[in-house]
């Protein structure tokens, strides 16, 4: 096992990691901005280095000075948490490079399932059900025509390179189709350096159903079964449950073996995400892999009982993973509500400011996720998510009750949070149901 682990993030993951170091006894190094300089989890690092101003690329993303704060203090290892360079293949190099481990996939893994083109071609050679599209990226117009004309209609361009829901354009015809295309690739590689696009149908309405896998360096995988994570907005996940409500057994676990599949296909090791979406059918079509940690993780842990931080620090020390597929049982439900410092009734402004009332519920089956104490100062510089709220109960329906309880202890001010919009969801008719789609709190918001 590793001696002592730098932490290259911040805010509520930072400590979610600092805690696994400190239960698997190693030590934990944070950096951290000067906007975050009296953040208290700092204080439960072994070591809190300043690496620069508040801005990420002077101080978060800035690979030199991760580095040498990394040196300074003489770690094995560092977690990457998610965000900043969590998928930065060029990173995960630096640290090899630098004989420092990166807790997370090889450069080699993280590379070929990040683009998307290539992601999607090692899915179809492992039997992960894909969209159906162009094979890999368009090399001219009428290729991309005559593709979408044989999957019919509306599809999407996305960039292969692309990220954080840009650099996609759906298409609902042929003339929109050869004028998007142009302009597609030219921003793609304006946004990311490679302009290479690709094609695939366009579903209209469909839940979004992810799988967490772990990986390890012995070329074993497992699936700690589903999530669904259809409660967005703008991209953005606000709520997430597992297991998914209403899907078909069979299905589910033919998907899950599917991608724990995949994972092994790219000789993966950590924690990883295979993003998919179900249709109306319980179809399901792959969207992408995240190589990393993700926000969500906790509703998986609740339900496993697995500690997957742990395990991303476990398996990255050359470990065995200590589970096998027959050992991973779901029991119960869990559900995670994203506490963002924003405004639910303007248009979900950010709020920064100081949080000087902060009253976390407590009871049975709640876990909260949070660096935030009374007296908080949250910065403007980074993503508003405060605290991840998770409850765990026997079933969907005391799970949401449980959560309802809990949302109505937590009392959080003079800044504004998402909770009111989380109490109002609770009590949603078609939320309770199970199995709203993607679009359906943006159209609920409207
Ligand atoms: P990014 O890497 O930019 O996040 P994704 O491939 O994960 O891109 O897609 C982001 C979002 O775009 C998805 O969560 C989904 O809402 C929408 N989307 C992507 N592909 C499709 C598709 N084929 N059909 C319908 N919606 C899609």
């Amino acid at each position: 096992m590793f001696r002592r682990i730098l932490i290259a993030n911040r805010g509520e993951i930072a400590l979610r990691i600092i805690r696994a170091c400190r239960e698997l006894g190693v030590e934990a190094v944070c950096v951290y901005s000067t906007a975050d300089k009296d953040a208290p989890y700092l204080k439960l690092a072994d070591r809190a280095i300043c690496i620069g101003p508040p801005p990420a690329r002077e101080s978060y993303i800035n690979i030199p000075k991760i580095i040498a704060a990394a040196e300074i203090a003489d770690v094995d290892a560092i977690h990457p948490g998610y965000g900043f360079l969590s998928e930065r293949a060029d990173f995960a190099q630096i640290c090899r490079d630098c004989k420092i481990e990166f807790i997370g996939p090889s450069p080699e893994a993280m590379a070929k399932l990040g683009d998307k083109v290539e992601c999607k071609r090692t899915a179809k050679a492992a039997k992960v059900p894909i969209f159906p599209g162009s094979e890999g990226a368009i090399e001219d117009e009428e290729e991309a025509v005559k593709v979408a004309s044989e999957i019919g209609y509306p599809v999407i361009i996305k960039a292969s390179a692309g990220g954080g829901g840009r650099g996609m354009k759906v298409c609902h015809n042929e003339a929109t189709l050869r004028t998007n295309l142009r302009i597609a690739s030219q921003e793609a590689l304006a946004a990311f350096g490679n302009g290479a696009v690709f094609i695939e149908k366009f579903l209209e309405h469909a839940r979004h159903v992810e799988v967490q896998v772990l990986g390890d360096k012995h070329g074993h995988a497992i699936h700690l079964y589903e999530r669904d994570c259809s409660t967005q907005r703008r991209h953005q996940k606000l709520i997430e449950e597992a297991p998914g409500p209403l899907i078909d057994r069979k299905r589910r676990d033919a998907t899950c073996e599917a991608a724990a599949r995949l994972i092994k296909a790219a000789e993966y090791s950590g924690a990883a995400t295979v993003e998919f979406l179900m249709d109306g059918k319980q179809n399901f079509y792959m969207l992408e892999v995240n190589t990393r940690v993700q926000v969500e993780h906790p509703v998986t842990e609740m339900i496993t009982g697995v500690d997957i931080v742990k395990m991303s620090i476990l398996v990255a020390s050359g470990e065995p993973l200590p589970y096998k597929q027959k050992d991973i049982s779901i029991r119960g439900h869990a559900m995670e509500c994203r506490i963002n410092a924003e405004d639910p009734d303007k248009n979900f402004m950010p709020c920064a400011g100081r949080i000087t009332t902060f009253e976390p519920p407590g009871g049975p089956g709640v876990r909260l996720d949070t660096h935030v104490v009374t007296g908080y100062m949250v910065p403007p510089n980074y993503d508003s998510m405060i605290g991840k709220l998770i409850v765990h109960a026997d079933d969907r329906e005391q799970c949401m009750n449980r959560m309802a309880r809990a949302l109505r202890e937590f009392n959080v001010g003079p800044i504004k949070t998402t909770i009111p919009l989380h109490q109002r969801l609770m009590e949603n008719a078609d939320f309770r149901k199970g199995g709203v789609d993607i679009h359906y709190l943006e159209r609920l918001l409207k």
